[in-house]
């Protein structure tokens, strides 16, 4: 499958790649803004485009802006820029010390060349997916295409109008129960944001970010660092593959007790989300198996999986309820 002609746009600052979307980034005759895609890594939007998932007619190139590439210390927390490598995430001793449930989602996306290529913006950006989603042209033709991209039906759940494809990145569970923030750059200045806010629900319009803007930043707070952190995920192929369910967990402990905790899931509803009694649940106890347990059955009456991949809902369900309670055992260790 050959890529479709477009014009390749390359600033080397964040006020040029604004200046940039300014001029192409919202064309009202493109409806959704697909007249302008961001590119970072391309791992993700170069196999999309090939599949004409997306037709832009400009392809905004952020890799060489310098100032979006790195990992500082701010204050006591962490500013990461939205164009370090997963890879370089996987192996930064001050996240492993400070926020391992970064470095462990981080180690376990894709394969060690698709880290060195995918950012982190790209992963908190990464478009929902769908067993008849991301499909040639030809597959999506034959089937009528779907809400999500050319068509009006939803074949996963027919007679409904949304669309239910599933948010499949690693790291934004691991960042949501880091209560990260990012920094979103458009036309009138930069905004800041907590990440819980940034997804919308929905499986074909999945992000709040206007079509001039792009993400700068992200901001690990002080208040999340020294948490025990382990993220625990299912995918098919085990060395290079999407999660189709994954469970982040972040945990702190004062005097043998839980003093805060919080699980997140990706991969089994349109956006990664945090279990939000879970918090409570926890709070103040000795962690067991029993009440390992009953999070991790809260954790699967979150998940709101569907025919969305090769595997079924119920097993996918299952394995949150599964994933969350070794994973919280796990910080025992
Ligand atoms: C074989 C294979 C396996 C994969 N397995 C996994 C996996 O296990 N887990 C996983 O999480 N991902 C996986 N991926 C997807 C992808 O590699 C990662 O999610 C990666 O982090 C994407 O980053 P990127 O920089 O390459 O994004 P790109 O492909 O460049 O962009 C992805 C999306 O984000 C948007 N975007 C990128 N940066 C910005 C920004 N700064 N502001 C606004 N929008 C932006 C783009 O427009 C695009 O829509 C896999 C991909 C492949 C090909
Ligand atoms: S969930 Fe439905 S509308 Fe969304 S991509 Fe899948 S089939 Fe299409």
């Amino acid at each position: 499958m050959s890529l479709p002609q477009f014009k390749l746009l390359r600033p080397r600052t964040v006020a040029d790649a604004v200046g940039y979307l300014a001029k192409h980034g919202s064309d009202a005759a493109a409806g959704d803004g697909q007249h302008l895609r961001i590119i970072a890594g391309g791992t993700d939007l170069i196999p999309s485009m090939r599949q004409t998932l997306f037709e832009p007619e400009y392809v905004l190139d952020i890799r060489h802006i310098a100032e979006l590439n790195g990992i500082r210390e701010q204050g006591s927390g962490v500013e990461i820029g939205v164009l370090t490598p997963l890879s370089t995430i996987e192996h930064s001793e001050l996240l492993r010390r400070r926020y391992p449930v970064l470095t462990e989602a981080a180690s376990s996306v894709a394969s060690p060349v698709i880290r060195n290529m995918g950012t982190i913006g790209g992963n908190i950006c990464l478009d929902t997916r769908c067993l008849w989603y991301n499909q040639s042209l030809t597959w999506r033709k034959a089937c009528g295409f779907c809400i999500k991209k050319d068509g009006d039906l939803c074949h996963v759940a027919p007679g409904g109008t949304k669309c239910w494809a599933a948010f499949s990145g690693d790291t934004p569970p691991a960042l949501l129960c880091l209560n990260a923030e990012i920094e979103i750059a458009g036309p009138s200045g930069s905004r800041r944001l907590a990440l819980r806010d940034f997804y919308t629900g929905a499986g074909d319009n999945y992000r709040k970010l206007q079509p001039n803007e792009l993400l700068t930043r992200i901001f690990l707070p002080e208040t999340s660092a020294d948490y025990r952190g382990v993220y625990r995920k299912l995918r098919i192929r085990g060395s290079i593959d999407y999660p189709l369910a994954g469970v982040a967990v972040a945990l702190r402990r004062s005097n043998g007790h839980i003093a805060d905790a919080k699980v997140a899931l990706t991969a089994v509803n349109p956006a990664p989300v945090l279990v939000m009694r879970a918090t409570e649940m926890l709070a103040g106890k000795t962690l067991t198996e029993t009440l390992a347990e009953a999070v991790g059955d809260l954790a699967a009456k979150t998940a709101k999986p569907l025919t969305t991949s090769a595997l079924t809902p119920e097993y996918r369900r299952e394995m949150i309820r599964v994933f969350a309670k070794r994973a919280l055992l796990a910080t025992n260790d």
